[in-house]
């Protein structure tokens, strides 16, 4: 099963509206087309403004984003929370 699999049966299961906030079509695609098992990692910032990483590991928030594909509006979801370990 696909990372984007994963997260559409995540959001199923909440009950979340798959409705887009901005144009209320349903046409949702995986931010990376065919390479669904891709995600995004928000880099986390120190309060001067410096990006948490070392030469071996960088600090983040680990993301999914559906984009529509009517208007182009981007949900982003935490995996943590919706597939915790299980990418
Ligand atoms: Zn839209």
């Amino acid at each position: 099963m696909s990372l984007l699999d994963k997260v559409r049966a995540a959001l199923g299961e909440r009950d979340v509206s798959l409705d887009c906030a901005s144009c209320g079509q349903r046409s949702w695609k995986g931010g990376w087309g065919e390479l669904g098992n891709l995600y995004g990692l928000l880099p986390g910032v120190t309060p001067d403004g410096v990006i948490m990483e070392t030469p071996v590991a960088r600090g983040g928030l680990a993301v999914y984003p559906l984009i529509c594909s009517n208007c182009g509006y981007i949900r982003l979801y935490s995996l943590e929370v919706l597939v915790g370990d299980d990418r």
